[in-house]
């Protein structure tokens, strides 16, 4: 039986594994945490093409996988609904879709701790060196690793991600702990609000147990705000002993008075209901990059989600790319000729990503416009 090694135990990762396992192949995933992952409480929405693949590999997309919401609503700054839109959406959470990919795979297939240094192939093989100098061999070794993937660093050392020049600020709370008035008027909605060049979204997800019962689910905020990378991005990322830890920071090292600040700011530009459960939550923050690889096969490795192609989350997209990827992926290796296979799903899946990554600049452009002088903002091209 052929094998993959597949480096990245997140979704994409997991999706990989699944989808390769049903093409005939062996599959073991590779992930450097020592622990399985934790979602801290992102929400994630889903497309029709998501649930297809799920339904593939054998996962069924129940009630229990996400929140419906029907509604979308923009609130003004005194909390006024100046629209009211219908509209059809689940609302899933990382942890959520994480539980049902991982539980499923036998524990040999999935493989915590192990961190991958570099990659090593020739004609018969790939090879996956590991940080406690641990070699594995297989037929194709399949990048999965994220936005700073170790696989693409080595493929493609001149590629870096690039920084959109704003943040996403995020926060969840329990609905337990969203007061009743508020939890009654918005919770279930799709909530916009719109500050000066700002974008703030909410909506209801899974509880932190997955649980999408009414009392036990949880409410997720997205506020994208510009962050200029000298100055206020600094600031953002460093720590109370002065350290700075370069483009982002670790949730439990932003500084209390950096929080107390946002919380503050909240509460003075988005609607009050929304600023009152962002100021009961413990809100973090994510600076937003975006990447585009001009190539995605190099011989037997295969680079599929965020570590070939990251499209700003505006297009939220980037479970369903990573499924659409390792689907398009799994079909090529079904091949006997496994580089031609390689090459047919470089073809197909480049395009998409290329395609999702323009969409999501589009979408971001105001916001990235706003580190411009004003004068500048609105001229065609200026948020590139
Ligand atoms: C603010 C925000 C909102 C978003 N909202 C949505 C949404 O609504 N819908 C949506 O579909 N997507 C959304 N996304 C995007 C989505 O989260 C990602 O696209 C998705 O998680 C990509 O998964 P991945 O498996 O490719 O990479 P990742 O989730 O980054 O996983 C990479 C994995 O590789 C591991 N790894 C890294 N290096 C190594 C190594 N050397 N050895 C071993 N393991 C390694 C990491 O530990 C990690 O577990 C959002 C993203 C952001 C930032």
């Amino acid at each position: 039986m052929r094998r993959a090694l597949i480096i990245g135990g997140s979704l994409g990762g997991l999706l990989a594994a699944h989808l390769l396992r049903e093409a005939g192949w062996d599959a073991v995933v590779f992930e450097r945490n020592t622990e399985d992952l934790t979602g801290r409480g992102a929400g994630i929405s889903t497309h029709p093409q998501l649930i297809d693949i799920l339904k593939r590999v054998g996962i069924a997309f129940d009630e229990s996988m996400g929140i419906k919401v029907d509604t979308v609503i923009c609130l003004d700054h005194s909390g006024h609904a100046y629209l009211r839109e219908p509209t059809s959406r689940t609302m899933s959470s990382w942890g959520r879709l994480y539980r049902s990919l991982r539980d499923p795979l036998p524990p040999e297939s999935y493989r915590l701790g192990m961190s991958l240094q570099h990659v090593e192939q020739d004609a018969d093989g790939v090879t996956a060196v590991f940080a406690d100098g641990a070699r594995l061999t297989g037929d194709l070794l399949v990048g999965a690793d994220g936005l700073r993937s170790t696989v693409r660093e080595q493929v493609l050392p001149d590629l870096a991600p690039n920084y959109a020049g704003y943040v996403a600020w995020r926060a969840m709370l329990d609905e337990s702990e969203v007061p009743p008035d508020i939890r009654a008027e918005i919770f279930e909605r799709y909530t916009f609000c719109l500050p000066e060049g700002e974008l703030l979204l909410a909506y209801p997800v899974p509880g932190r147990n997955n649980e999408t019962q009414p009392g036990r689910r949880a409410y997720n905020i997205v506020w994208y705000r510009p962050a200029d990378p000298d100055r206020a991005l600094v600031d953002l990322c460093t720590d109370a002993s002065g350290r700075c830890h370069g483009t982002s920071i670790p949730p439990p090292l932003i500084r209390p008075e950096v929080t107390a600040a946002i919380k503050a700011t909240a509460r003075a530009l988005v609607a009050p209901q929304v600023a009152e459960i962002f100021a009961r939550a413990r809100p973090f923050f994510q600076p937003i990059f975006d990447l585009e690889s001009p190539q995605t096969v190099f011989g037997r490795v295969a680079l599929l989600g965020d570590a070939a192609f990251v499209a700003r989350p505006h297009v939220g997209a980037g479970v369903t790319k990573a499924a659409l990827d390792a689907a398009s992926l799994a079909d090529a290796a079904r091949a006997d000729d496994l580089a031609a296979g390689l090459i047919r799903y470089q073809s197909k899946q480049r395009p998409f990503g290329s395609c999702l990554v323009a969409l999501g600049r589009e979408e971001g452009a105001y916001l990235s416009a706003q580190l411009k002088p004003r004068e500048q903002r609105f001229r065609v091209g200026a948020a590139r």
